[in-house]
């Protein structure tokens, strides 16, 4: 029987995380080939060079360092040869990166019949398409279905002592469970819904709301206030990815891992809530991107650009006013109010922003 093989395109936090389930079923179940292979952008570390490190030391040093992955795992510099036989891709870069990943691989070109599927949690805008998923910028892309996973998943806690979720979205019932063997462990529990659109909108759209609950801790609204801030970013989150995809997102998407879970690990342990705390107790004495290189040793924020990202629809649509939180924190992002101001959303329209 043929055997996929797998091949990864990222390798940061979480991408480091997610090797440790992969490499084992990689090894362990026969549909898959041992080896995976995982595109790394090239980095200096500590005078050498981080794919090397990586393939010595069997985890990634720079950037999940202690969690250690198979010996099966190969950091490979070079994206066409990570991807050009592969069967199976996961992609796992941030968002920022994702557009021009794509164009490198659309020029290489995959197998025909690869899969790929996308942990990228984040929304593409192009002057031409418009707002796009990362799933469908990639099947439009490169010409391959493309389902997503999403979920509660913060990189540091994942691994054989603990407990996570994660939801995959499928169009491909079969594609799905294909990735479920892949990605499942025991202490990795995946579960497969069909609703790409929703499971991935609310990956993405999540990033704002943390943004939101960062200010409000920031700022020491309490714990009332920042329970308003969840309910009111999540309704809006269903109620966007509804108003975008109204064919396809289900209510009940936002009760799995990827919804309701991934929004309350992320608001109270992501990076994107650190950061917009330690912003708002410095009351816009410095910036994102300064905080970004201060607080992230390399790693990328995602919230600030899906705001300005999701922005632009609302205000093309002129839909700002149905969605109030997302437009205070963009807002606040722009400079036009302050952190503190996140409990005012209730006011818009009246508010300027
Ligand atoms: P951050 O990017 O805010 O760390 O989000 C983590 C996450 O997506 C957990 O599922």
């Amino acid at each position: 029987l043929p055997r996929f093989k797998v091949a990864m395109v990222g390798s940061g936090a979480f991408a480091s995380a997610v090797l440790q389930m992969i490499s084992q079923n990689a090894r362990d179940k026969a549909i898959f080939q041992d080896i995976v292979d995982v595109y790394v952008y090239e980095e200096d570390y500590h005078g050498a060079k981080l794919t090397s490190a990586i393939n010595q030391q069997h985890e990634n040093p720079k950037y999940l360092p202690g969690v250690h992955f198979g010996d099966n795992v190969v950091a490979n510099p070079d994206l066409e040869s990570t991807v050009q036989d592969a069967d199976l891709i996961i992609f796992c870069a941030p968002h920022q990166f994702m557009h021009s990943l794509c164009k490198q691989i659309q020029l290489i070109g995959v197998k025909p019949t690869a899969k790929a599927i996308s942990l990228t949690k984040g929304i593409h805008i192009s002057p031409e398409q418009g707002p796009q998923l990362m799933s469908s910028m990639i099947h439009r892309m490169l010409n391959i279905e493309c389902s997503v996973l999403m979920g509660a998943n913060l990189a540091g806690e994942i691994g054989p002592n603990g407990l996570c979720e994660a939801t995959i979205g499928s169009r491909v019932r079969e594609q799905g469970h294909v990735f479920q063997e892949l990605f499942d462990t025991d202490y990795f529990h995946v579960s497969v819904i069909p609703d790409i659109e929703g499971a991935e909108m609310a990956g993405a759209l999540k990033n704002v709301v943390a943004l939101a609950a960062g200010f409000a801790d920031g700022c020491d609204l309490g714990q009332n206030a920042k329970a308003v801030v969840l309910r009111q970013g999540l309704s809006e989150m269903r109620q966007f990815a509804k108003a975008m995809y109204p064919n396809t997102v289900r209510d009940e998407t936002f009760f799995e891992s990827c919804g309701v879970a991934d929004l309350i690990a992320t608001c109270y342990g992501g990076r994107n809530h650190r950061v917009a705390q330690e912003f708002a107790k410095q009351r816009g004495r410095t910036s994102f991107s300064q905080l970004e290189t201060d607080l992230l040793n390399g790693q990328k924020l995602q919230g600030v650009l899906t705001s300005e990202e999701v922005q632009s629809v609302l205000s093309s649509k002129g839909w700002q006013n149905q969605y109030p939180l997302f437009s205070t924190v963009n807002a606040i992002v722009r400079g036009r109010l302050e952190p503190k101001d996140i409990s005012r959303f209730r006011e818009l329209p009246g508010l300027s922003l």
